[in-house]
């Protein structure tokens, strides 16, 4: 399901969709993406705290970064190399265990609501 969606799910929209399905309970659906995360198979939007399938073929070194278009919603993933951004940070006596970079724009093209 989060694979096939085309703007990151909130859990709330993962439960209404799951529900004809069976799926009916909140915690079941926060404990499945818990486990997704856990296993870098889904990423957490944080400042949308909302979910999106995570690319399983990412390079070691690089970290997911999210182009999220204020407009339609969408989420383009990139790859962001950490330690370059280390440098950018001088994060050099710093050990960076976790990543979140989230940019907000639109797309250049038109796109849709
Ligand atoms: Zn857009």
């Amino acid at each position: 399901m989060l694979k096939s969606a085309t703007r990151p799910l909130k859990a709330y929209d993962i439960l209404r969709e799951t529900r004809p399905l069976g799926l009916k309970a909140p915690m079941s659906i926060y404990r499945a993406l818990d486990s997704l995360s856990r296993r870098k198979l889904a990423r957490r939007i944080a400042s949308l705290n909302a979910y999106v399938a995570a690319r399983a073929n990412r390079k070691d070194g690089a970290a997911p970064a999210y182009l999220i278009c204020r407009r339609c919603g969408r989420a383009r993933e990139r790859d962001i190399d950490i330690m370059d951004l280390a440098g950018m940070l001088k994060a050099g006596e710093f050990e960076i265990e976790d990543i979140l970079v989230e940019a907000f724009g639109v797309c250049a093209d038109s796109c849709e609501h």
